[in-house]
């Protein structure tokens, strides 16, 4: 496949790449995305992560998050944040900048990840901020509801729902980066969600390079120097097999 040659190219020949990756990066380590056919928003519709929703009815997303999280904190990186992982430790990648709030990248090595859509390691309350430990909301999720100690106000994950902010620092560190960069790797991510999406273009403008490795087309395809097609796991490990030879 030329396109992985090309694109082992771009990243030995990049002085400041960068990645930016979403849900599909993920689910090889069996965790489902959004927009596939299998995804969450086809199992449970789209007001999982929707904010008004969550205020509306939080009881509802507890019982699905329940399942959830014991799930990620037993779910492993696949080759695909391996391949990431190394190329930073080949000092060949800057920083990972994703849309996932599975800990994925940092389970697999990676030591500068920008969490833009938050985390599910940690938690708030929605009503005083006091903050939770994991292991604080893994014991307040044995309740009906997981509420505050201090004030009995809802205690959310710290993740971002559909309707709130990013956090501004993280997202304005991010914005640094692509503008900087000379090459962008996009994996997985169908591009659909703002403001994630408008990072390729801030590389793209810095006359920066995008290679693109999804497996279904994204809006970001007539822009992208390199479209990889297919798998996240297969694609990255042979990308980086290659720029590791160069
Ligand atoms: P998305 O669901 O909109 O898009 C995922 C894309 O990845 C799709 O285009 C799909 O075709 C592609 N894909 C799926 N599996 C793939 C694979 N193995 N190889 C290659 N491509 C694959 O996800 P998104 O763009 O990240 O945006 C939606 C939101 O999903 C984000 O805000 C993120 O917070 C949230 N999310 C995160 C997780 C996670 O943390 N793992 C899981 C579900 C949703």
């Amino acid at each position: 496949m030329s396109e992985i040659r090309n694109a082992a190219e771009l990243i030995s020949n990049s002085v400041h790449a960068i990645a930016l990756t979403g849900a599909g990066i993920s689910t090889d380590s069996g965790i489902p995305d959004f927009r596939s056919p299998d995804g969450l928003f086809a199992k449970y519709g789209y007001d999982i992560t929707d904010i008004e929703a969550f205020r509306k009815s939080p009881y509802d997303f507890f019982k699905l998050a329940s399942r959830l999280i014991s799930k990620l904190e037993n779910t492993k990186p696949n080759a695909g944040h391996k391949a990431l992982a190394e190329l930073e430790k080949m000092g060949k990648l800057e920083a990972v900048i994703t849309q996932n709030i599975d800990n994925l990248h940092q389970k697999a090595g990676n030591k500068r990840v920008l969490e833009l859509h938050g985390t599910y390691l940690s938690a708030s309350c929605m009503n005083c901020r006091r903050k939770y430990s994991f292991e604080d909301v893994k014991e307040l999720m044995k309740g009906f509801l997981p509420l505050c100690q201090s004030c009995f106000g809802i205690v959310k994950p710290d993740v971002i729902f559909f309707g709130e902010t990013l956090p501004p620092h993280v997202f304005e560190e991010a914005e640094l980066l692509a503008g900087s960069s000379d090459l962008i790797i996009v994996a997985g991510s169908s591009l659909e969600v703002f403001p994630a999406s408008e990072i390729p273009s801030m590389t793209k403008r810095n006359d920066g390079k995008i290679i693109l490795v999804n497996a279904t087309p994204t809006v970001l395809d007539g822009e992208a120097d390199i479209v990889c097609r297919g798998n996240t796991s297969e694609v990255l490990k042979r990308i980086v097999t290659l720029a590791r030879k160069r």
